[in-house]
């Protein structure tokens, strides 16, 4: 087993491993940029290490000071949570030629999945269904042209390199595809350093249904179970729940079936995700692998009982997997991200917190790095807090999160708070009724609402 784990991360998830470490009784090192010196994640570790000025680049992206910090210390494995290196396949080869353990997929898996062309192509040759798109990246604009027109609009660009919802467009008709393919390739050259393009069918309305997957060394994969992550922001996730509204039984086999398919086939191990859009007709697509642990974990962990980081840690050590195949869900479970963020524009917030009352009671967990008068500094992403409710079932699930947020209180910033209340309580949210384009709707809903309440008390009034 590790004898000292290096966090290469910040904020709630360089706490939620903290945890998994202290369980197994494996001491930490922080790494904090001179912006972070007063996190929750620097006084809980047993050691930390200040690695650099706030921008990621000189910091939680250093790779050398990161290093440095490992040897230091004597840490001999790094976890990378999400976002930053967590994805670097280089950054796990270096750490590999530097003798120290690394929490996550073999480096040629994660260069594999992270191309997504190259990924969208491995998921075909192994059976799991795709949707009609393009073989690999893009030639050129006439191609494009000639596949778009077999498929028929609309269809979607999406940057091979891309992540976080960036870098793709979404072309109707044929006479705006060729500018953007060109923007979308400048964008995805500008944002992940590989301009190249690739293409499928847009579906209109779908799902976004996700499954927990997880392997290890000794060529075990196993899934456990689905996350519905269909309630987004351009294309950026609000609101997770497992299981998912819309899978019966025998569609979770059909998906996990594929999705573990898929882990086999690349020798998957540790714990990744595979992402398919779910359409109305209850067929699936493949759309991407993130090969992380995710924002979204804790709902799966409610619903199985089972903790995912401590598992990471275990099989990246070389221990078998300790986890069942497609375990039945037990009860439900729903996660709010809670953002510094402006509810109207949703422009970032951040500044003091000076409130901070969290929830408690029965099936409620919040995940989080901050505390009352901690100040959320602007360099890094807008999550704060996540607010994670378990029920005995969905309506449960939905009756906790709504007396949770109720009694969350945050003040001194911008939040996504009041936008969760109203969302829990939306009767369409409540039917189960989920597409990825739930937002857009629910927020023309609550226009159409207000419009007709403005006009109805104007009629009062005179
Ligand atoms: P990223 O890696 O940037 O998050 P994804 O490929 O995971 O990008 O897609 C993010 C979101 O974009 C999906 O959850 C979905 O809402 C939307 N999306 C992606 N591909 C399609 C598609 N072919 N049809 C409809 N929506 C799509």
């Amino acid at each position: 087993m590790f004898r000292k784990i290096l966090i290469a991360n910040r904020g709630e998830i360089a706490l939620r491993i903290i945890h998994a470490c202290r369980e197994l009784g494996i001491p930490t090192v922080a790494v904090y940029s001179t912006a972070d010196r007063d996190s929750l994640h620097v006084t809980y570790a047993d050691e930390d290490v200040c690695i650099g000025p706030p921008p990621s680049g000189g910091s939680y992206l250093n790779v050398t000071a990161l290093i440095s910090a490992a040897e230091i210390t004597g840490a001999d494995a790094v976890h990378p949570g999400y976002g930053f290196l967590a994805e670097n396949a280089r950054f796990a080869e270096v750490l590999a030629e530097c003798r120290l353990g690394w929490i996550g997929p073999r480096p040629e898996t994660i260069r594999l999945m992270g191309d997504k062309a190259r990924a969208r192509e491995t998921a075909k040759s192994c059976g799991v269904p795709v949707l009609p798109g393009s073989e690999g990246a893009l030639a050129d604009a006439a191609s494009a042209k000639r596949l778009a027109a077999e498929i028929g609009y609309p269809v979607i660009l999406k940057a091979a390199a891309g992540g976080g919802g960036r870098g793709m467009r979404i072309v109707h008709q044929e006479k705006d595809l060729e500018g953007h393919l060109t923007t979308a390739a400048n964008e995805a050259a500008k944002a992940f350093g590989d301009g190249s393009i690739y293409l499928e069918k847009y579906l209109v309305e779908p799902r976004h249904v996700e499954f927990q997957v997880f392997g290890d060394r000794h060529g075990a994969a196993v899934h456990l179970g689905e996350r519905e992550c269909s309630i987004q922001r351009r294309h950026q996730k609000l609101i997770e729940e497992s299981p998912s509204p819309a899978l019966t039984p025998e569609l979770r086999r059909r998906m996990g079936e594929a999705a573990v398919r898929l882990c086999e086939a690349v020798g998957y191990e540790n714990a990744g995700t595979i992402e398919f859009l779910l359409d109305r007709d209850g067929s699936f697509y493949f759309m991407e692998m993130n090969t992380r642990i995710q924002v979204e974990h804790p709902v799966t962990e409610m619903v199985t009982g089972t903790d995912l980081v401590k598992q990471q840690i275990l099989v990246a050590a070389g221990e078998r997997l300790d986890l069942p195949n497609g375990p039945e869900p037990r009860g439900h479970a729903i996660e709010c991200r809670i953002n510094a963020e402006d509810p109207e524009t949703f422009a970032p917030s951040p500044g003091r917190l000076t409130t901070l009352h969290l929830p408690g009671g029965p099936g409620v967990r919040v995940d989080t790095h901050a505390y009352q008068d901690y100040v959320i500094p602007p360099h890094y992403d807008s999550l704060v807090a996540k607010l994670i409710c378990h029920g005995s079932d969905r309506a449960e699930a939905i009756a906790r999160t709504a007396r949770a947020l109720d009694f969350l209180v945050v003040e001194g910033i911008r939040t996504s708070v009041q936008l969760h209340r109203r969302i829990v309580r939306d009767s369409q949210f409540v039917a189960g009724a989920l597409s990825t384009r739930f937002m857009e709707q629910f927020l023309e809903r609550e226009q159409i609402a207000r419009r007709s309440h403005g006009a109805g008390r104007e009629g009062k009034d005179s």
